[in-house]
């Protein structure tokens, strides 16, 4: 049985809650959950099975985007005096989840705003695909309609950081095909049941896994990683020679090197050099 070590001060609490195992579920959560006066959640049923998980019972309210709009001043208005905490059904609310709302009006409303961080699929999935981390721009769910997915892929086609999508099993292999097609036939990871027994990151191009999972769509959760584009090839230096020729006849050979080098973004050093040598001239 969890209890609040210390009583919490009033204000909303955003609680991080497990993506399939309940052994994620940090011990500040679960003594936030069994402090608070009020918990807004996506579906009772599940919060209650967390509840009885840390043998804890606490008031419920349903908060979901059907009736947002109608409960959210009731809850800014219990935040003055009572601990408010948002759950989505799994992992982190707000992450393709109901709350920023919710979020932005308790700020406005001047209430303490409190996060308890925890289990986030597109975190986790960055952390299975094998694919670089040091940029990474997340798309939630793609349009599951053929030409907005396609036009919302062409939209990031350039972001030279790794994808990270949440997908369902049977529309897997159409999306697969849609980001190959879009974006290139890039590496991926399809990261599928993250935390529960059947947890499993399969890794290749985007066409061998949209072949795969052809006529065979996976069961369970998934996340989708994408590697970003290659990186373009070096230029070389004889790449710029026409450009530099041409701003030859209009300007000093440094200054010419130093436009040229700027436009094609290579060493404006290599460039003096170059247009010396058209000049008929040589470095000193
Ligand atoms: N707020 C959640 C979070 O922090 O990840 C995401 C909620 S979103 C409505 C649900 C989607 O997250 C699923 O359709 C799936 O794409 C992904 N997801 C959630 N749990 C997962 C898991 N255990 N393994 C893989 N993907 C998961």
């Amino acid at each position: 049985m969890t209890t609040p070590v210390n009583p919490l001060t009033p204000g909303l609490y955003i609680v991080a809650t497990p993506i399939g195992n309940l052994g994620d579920l940090s011990p500040r959560a679960a003594e936030v959950l069994a402090g608070a006066d009020v918990i807004a959640v996506e579906d009772t049923r599940v919060t209650a099975g967390l509840l009885r998980h840390i043998g804890t019972k606490r008031p419920m309210t349903p908060y979901h985007d059907h009736n947002a709009e109608h409960v959210r001043p009731q809850l800014i208005a219990r935040m003055a005096s009572e601990v408010v905490a948002l759950v989505s059904d799994a992992g982190t609310p707000l992450i393709s989840d109901p709350g920023y709302k919710l979020v932005r009006d308790a700020r406005a409303a001047g209430h303490q705003v409190v996060t308890i961080p925890g289990p986030c699929a597109a975190i986790a999935a960055l952390t299975l695909a094998g694919l670089p981390t040091d940029r990474f721009f997340f798309l939630g769910f793609l349009p599951a309609k053929e030409q907005a997915r396609a036009a919302a892929i062409a939209e990031v086609a350039a972001v030279r950081a790794t994808l990270v999508i949440y997908e369902s099993g049977p529309r897997l292999s159409a999306c697969l095909s849609a980001l190959a097609d879009g974006l290139g036939d890039r590496e991926a990871a399809v990261t599928r049941e993250i935390t529960k027994k059947f947890e499993e990151a399969v890794t290749g191009t985007l066409s061998t896994l949209a072949a795969r999972y052809a006529d065979a769509p996976p069961r369970g959760e998934i996340v989708v990683v994408v590697a970003p584009p290659a990186p373009p090839a070096p230029m070389a230096i004889e790449d710029a020679d026409a450009a530099l020729a041409e701003a030859l006849t209009r300007l000093p050979a440094s200054k010419a090197a130093g436009e040229v080098a700027k436009a094609f973004g290579v060493d404006r050093k290599a460039l003096y050099a170059r247009a010396l040598e058209m000049k008929g001239d040589s470095v000193a």
